[in-house]
């Protein structure tokens, strides 16, 4: 029996318990939690690698975020450290008990990233990748999907089905921001899709404010409002010198600033 013709699988009509992402060790996403998943928007070096690894492991945050191949609005920009950077970052994470959120572009990368990687994201500008959305169904491990940049909410589940329906359930739905005609914010983050996506989906919610609004400033209120709209999870960028970051800086928090963002985040769940 059909539900929708537009999805199915990944609507609470289909399943009305809630779909609970599993990554091992006692790390979690799922309904009723809060994930904070933290880390520089590039991975740069080793020395960079270790110095966020030990403010996440000095702040309780059990997941970094990074990318290792970045999509680039411009070919001249950083284009990341690829799968040799991921080795190394595994490595290093894998000794401190942490786990890797890192974004796959590309279909030939789910292979060789495999070994290495806890959450394949999907990120905006491939929300609508296809191909690589029915092969990650393929695969036994966690993907979230971001909101595409002029993405709908619909669509971003029907993305989310493609990959449900290919067989992989360990799904995780992201809002991040989506284009309007405003500009006074790198993005606007559409708060109103986290109550949404919750009421017609099982599956996890987790808000980017650092992509959503672009703005370091900000990041932080916009990541308690994420909270407070009923997200599973926050996932920003934070590195130890910011303005020095290779992608990002601009929406970048420091170390002090996401050691207080976490705190505030975990006081804000508690009180939700
Ligand atoms: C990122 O997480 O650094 C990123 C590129 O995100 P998005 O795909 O949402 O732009
Ligand atoms: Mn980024």
């Amino acid at each position: 029996h059909i539900v929708s013709d537009e999805y199915k699988l990944v609507s609470k009509k289909w399943k009305a318990k809630p779909t609970s992402i599993d990554l091992g060790d006692g790390v979690f996403i799922k309904d009723g939690d809060m994930a904070i998943m933290a880390g520089p928007c590039s991975i740069e070096s080793e020395e960079q690698i270790r110095k966020v690894i030990q403010h996440l492991k000095e702040n309780n945050i059990k997941m970094m975020r990074g990318g290792v191949f970045k999509p680039r609005s411009s070919p001249y920009a950083f284009r990341g450290l690829g799968l040799d950077g991921l080795k190394l970052w595994y490595e290093l994470a894998q000794e401190a008990g942490i786990k890797i959120v890192t974004e796959v572009m590309q279909v030939s990368q789910i292979e060789e990233m495999y070994p290495y990687v806890d959450i394949y994201q999907v990120g905006a500008r491939n929300t609508q990748n296809f191909n690589l959305l029915d092969e990650l169904g393929k695969v036994d491990k966690a993907v979230m999907i971001k909101r595409g940049i002029s993405g709908t909410i619909e669509e971003l589940l029907q993305s989310a089905e493609y990959v449900f329906s290919g067989g992989n359930e360990k799904l995780i739905l992201c809002e991040r921001g989506i284009r309007t005609y405003e500009k006074a914010s790198r993005n606007t983050l559409d708060l109103n899709a986290v109550p949404i996506l919750k009421a017609k989906s099982h599956l996890p919610v987790v808000v980017d404010p650092s992509h959503g609004i672009g703005i370091r400033a900000y990041v932080p209120q916009m990541a308690l409002s994420g909270v407070m709209s009923g997200a599973d999870g926050i996932i920003y960028e934070t590195h130890e010198i910011p303005e020095k970051a290779y992608s990002d800086g601009q929406q970048t928090l420091d170390f002090a600033q996401s050691a207080l963002l976490a705190d505030q985040i975990r006081k804000t769940f508690a009180m939700r």
